[in-house]
């Protein structure tokens, strides 16, 4: 015999608790399960822990320019890996734990621990027990990719959750991708002392951004020590004794990098190949992320799925905005979508890189008319009185409607200043709003009104 709920979530990442406790609370009995860690991967393996441990990184970092700022410290700087992992357990068994009672302990909900199985449109099995439901969320998130390179199955490596349980040094860490997930690896680890080797296949660093701040980025890195290998186009790998050689086969330099310790950060993949999807006839295209409307509706009705498994956002606030636009579609009446949402996301090196709308390069492709405003964080009082000066700041404008189409801010707390530019973006006024207004002094803000006061041309 099934047990029947008026609504069933699968996965308990960045919709699925909020999902189940507001359908509770709107009067439907509701099941929700986890096969895993309550917060799924952004409390447990992804945001939280990492920029925990960035917090800690920049502490070391810090602390070693402190005879820059005329602080003397009389010994020398060393990092408590031991310490620096206990901080972040801290942080993240709070949020974990929090997850876990607020749902244990909401009315009308029940959680059930295990991996869940699609049987058919109406049905799931968790274990030994049979869920109905006339209603599914699936929330089930993704995993690291692993990818059939050569040597792969000789050597031992990390990914973004088993680097969680890292409590020491590596001498010498080798960062297979240099995108977002490698690039706050690596540098949090050669803050913590150790030797970093970026290997990336491509031709640049971060190749969904424009060149420039691909550049500008790889010069923070370079800056910092980071060896940075680039067009790595035949990676391989092999066991040396204790050590790891990845073959690099890159247009110049050494063709072999020696590691101690080796971290896959080469993308992301749907965990959609294990809930018997077929059984319910739910459909994925050729990546495994299931399809959905613009209210996240999927081809049968009565399932939706939200989060990263749709493929149409990789990121918490994008997750938690799939939960907002169910619920508001179900429960308000309000018809908002997933098209009303504009891309917003931060890259979290220090400096943090904040990022709004479409590139250069895709307004450029657009054939849009445009304006332009760069800044250097060189010409922020805010950033010269902190002596943080890497980066620049660059918005894009529709010459003709002057609605901003987008920004790329790496600097010192862009990754807040971004939202000046956001806001007015969602409101679709005119850039000039923003020009006019009056920000406080001294932020790194208050120069976005100067930035847009000298907009030229997009050549
Ligand atoms: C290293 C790293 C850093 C990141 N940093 C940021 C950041 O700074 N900012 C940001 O916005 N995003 C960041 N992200 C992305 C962010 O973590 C995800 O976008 C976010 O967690 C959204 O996930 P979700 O809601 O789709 O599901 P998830 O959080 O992935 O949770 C899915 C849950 O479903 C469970 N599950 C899966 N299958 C089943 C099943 N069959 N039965 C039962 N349970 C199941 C899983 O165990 C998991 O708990 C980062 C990701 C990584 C890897």
């Amino acid at each position: 015999m099934a047990t029947t709920y008026d609504a069933i979530i699968i996965g308990t990442g960045q919709a699925g608790p909020s999902l189940a406790v507001r359908l509770a609370g709107a009067g439907m009995k509701v099941a929700i399960i986890e096969r895993k860690r309550f917060g799924g991967t952004c409390v447990n393996n992804g945001c939280i822990p990492t920029k925990t441990l960035v917090a800690s990184a920049r502490a070391a970092h810090m602390a070693r320019r402190a005879a820059e700022y005329g602080v003397r410290i009389d010994s020398s700087i060393t990092v408590d890996m031991k310490k620096v992992k206990e901080r972040k357990d801290v942080v993240v068994r709070r949020s974990n734990e929090g997850v876990e009672k607020w749902l244990k302990s909401t009315e009308k909900l029940t959680v059930y621990e295990g991996h869940a199985c699609f049987e058919d449109a109406h049905q799931v099995r968790v274990g030994d027990e049979r869920l109905e439901a006339g209603k599914f969320f699936i929330n089930v998130g993704g995993r690291a990719s692993i990818p059939p390179l050569p040597g792969i199955d000789q050597v031992s490596y990390f990914n973004n959750s088993t680097m969680m349980d890292v409590d020491f040094r590596p001498e010498h860490l080798i960062v297979i991708g240099g995108s977002y997930v490698g690039l706050e690896f690596a540098q949090m680890y050669r803050r913590f002392g150790s030797e970093v080797t970026i290997v990336e296949m491509g031709p640049r660093l971060i190749q969904r951004e424009d060149e420039d701040v691909s550049e500008a980025v790889r010069a923070i890195l370079e800056t910092e020590g980071i060896n940075i290998r680039l067009s790595a186009e035949c990676i391989a790998m092999e066991k040396r004794g204790a050590k790891v050689a990845v073959n690099v086969d890159c247009s110049s330099g050494d063709k072999t990098v020696l590691g101690s310790h080796l971290l896959l950060a080469v993308g992301r993949v749907p965990n959609t190949d294990d809930l018997g999807l077929e059984n319910a006839g739910v459909a994925v295209n050729q990546r495994g992320y299931i399809q959905v409307d613009d209210q996240l509706r999927t081809n049968v009705p009565g399932i939706y799925a939200l989060g990263d498994c749709n493929g149409r956002g990789a990121f918490t606030h994008t997750s938690y905005n799939d939960y907002e636009i169910v619920t508001a579609n179900l429960l308000d009446g309000d018809p908002r979508q997933v098209s009303d949402r504009i891309t917003a996301y931060a890259l979290y090196i220090d400096p943090p890189l904040g990022r709004a709308g479409m590139t250069e390069a895709e307004v450029r492709k657009s054939g849009r008319k445009a304006l332009l405003g760069i800044r250097p964080m060189a010409r922020v009082g805010r950033a010269v009185e902190k002596a943080e000066t890497q980066g620049f700041m660059k918005v894009l404008v529709d010459a003709e409607t002057k609605e901003i189409l987008g920004a790329s801010l790496l600097g010192i707390e862009c990754d807040e200043v971004i939202h000046s530019i956001l806001d007015v973006m969602y409101a679709k006024a005119p850039y000039t709003v923003i020009q006019r207004a009056v920000h406080i002094h001294p932020t790194v803000t208050e120069l976005i009104p100067t930035l847009l006061g000298e907009l030229k041309p997009l050549a």
